[in-house]
């Protein structure tokens, strides 16, 4: 495994500016595309499963966070509040109250249920500065996030396809969990609501991973305040472990936002929230992808997925038309142009990228490009919008193989 600070660094990925401040990095054009890549995915990959996207706030009245709970039990991780027009208004800690806000904007019925509501946004966290570092330990946050509404017998059926949109994902990203926790309240009266609500919300929890068949390990003291969750771990190059991915179930803060729904009897019925996060942060995603792949990441992620490679001057006409061609097919394509060095050197400052296409004198004339492969791989000439359908079906497949094993 790699330290994802220092390739950040060495492949312009992000960066840090005091004047902006600790742990709150900036993300250079490469990193942004990886970033880009994955929350395009992330987001068609909801989408199928039936999820819909919001926007909210990244701020909330202090208020908000009263009722939540937040105030109480996780102040010390909050930025302090800020007066505005006689109120105080705070950086959000988490996404949760806002989206019970938008469920409660309307009225409910069994019938729209489960309501699936997810959203890439923004959270902070007041982290000390000596913990901070790289993309891991930040206080801007940009969470996957999502919230599921539904009804007590809906539950068990929502945190299983949230935990198998979790080992979707991580197929298509090629990561592997550490192992899977089931993290449980401590016993020192930290944890909100009756004894009951916890067991009820713990014993759902233990029904999905039994069925789904996972390992795992129960360990009190690691829940959310206000229930019981799902951790997927991931360990990094120095083995220390983070919770990437969760799925939580929360009776808590439905009574505290008094959120219903209509059910076919017609009476008003308390929904139970499932909160859920498929590829955790984009931060903390992207310094594990950083750390597995070392920058040879999967195509689909590549900053750069495709260099052209004009043996000389003669072809740069061809190698400028092809990398159009494929910018204009949606790929993230560039020209290693022989100023820039030799065919070897151009070749070697391209090991990252998946695919290169070089393109001599026979390739110029014939309209074709002869493809090498990031692995060592040479593929035989081939027509060049032959090639760029190639590589844009390995892209659209979100696979972590270069090529079909037929290659
Ligand atoms: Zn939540």
């Amino acid at each position: 495994m790699h330290d994802h600070r220092k390739l950040g660094r060495e492949l312009e990925l992000f960066d840090t500016d005091p004047l902006i401040g600790a742990g709150l990095p900036y993300w250079l054009p490469a990193g942004a595309a990886i970033r880009h890549a994955l929350e395009e995915y992330i987001r068609e990959v909801e989408r199928r499963a039936g999820y819909q996207h919001v926007y909210s706030p990244v701020i909330g009245k202090r208020e908000l966070y009263e009722i939540s709970g937040h105030w109480s039990h996780y102040r010390d991780g909050m930025y302090p509040p800020m007066d505005i027009g006689g109120e105080q208004a705070v950086l959000r800690p988490s996404l949760c109250p806002h989206h019970a806000l938008i469920y409660r904007s309307r009225a409910r019925s069994y019938r729209d249920l489960p309501l699936r509501m997810a959203e890439l946004g923004g959270m902070y966290r007041a982290e000390l500065s000596g913990v901070l570092g790289g993309l891991t330990r930040v206080r801007a946050i940009q969470l996957n996030d999502a919230h599921i509404f539904c009804a007590p017998d809906q539950v068990a059926a929502e945190a299983a396809a949230a935990l198998g949109l979790i080992k979707q994902a991580y197929r298509a990203l090629g990561i592997e969990p550490a192992r899977y926790r089931l993290s449980l309240p401590s016993r020192d009266g930290k944890y909100v609501g009756g004894r009951d609500m916890w067991d009820r919300a713990a014993g759902l929890l233990e029904q999905v991973l039994g069925s789904a068949g996972v390992p795992y390990e129960a360990e009190e003291g690691e829940a959310a305040f206000y229930g019981p969750k799902i951790d997927v771990q991931i360990a990094d190059s120095a083995e220390r472990e983070a919770s990437l991915s969760t799925v939580q179930v929360d009776f808590y803060l439905p009574e505290r936002f008094g959120l219903e729904y209509i059910g076919a009897d017609g009476a008003r019925h308390r929904p139970v929230m499932v909160h859920r996060s498929v590829i955790g942060s984009a931060e903390r995603a992207v310094a594990h992808l950083i750390d597995v792949y070392g920058g040879a990441l999967p195509a689909w992620l590549a900053p750069v997925q495709l260099a052209a490679l004009p043996v000389g001057d003669a072809q740069l006409p061809e190698a400028d038309a092809l990398a159009e061609r494929a910018v204009g097919r949606g790929l993230r394509a560039v020209v290693a142009r022989p100023e820039s060095g030799s065919l070897g050197a151009r070749i070697h400052a391209s090991r990252l990228v998946p695919y290169q296409a070089v393109i001599g004198a026979r390739e110029a004339a014939a309209g074709e490009a002869a493809l090498r492969l990031r692995d060592g791989r040479r593929l035989p000439a081939r027509p060049a919008g032959e090639v760029l359908a190639r590589i844009g079906e390995r892209v659209a497949a979100h696979s972590t193989e270069l090529w079909e094993a037929t290659g």
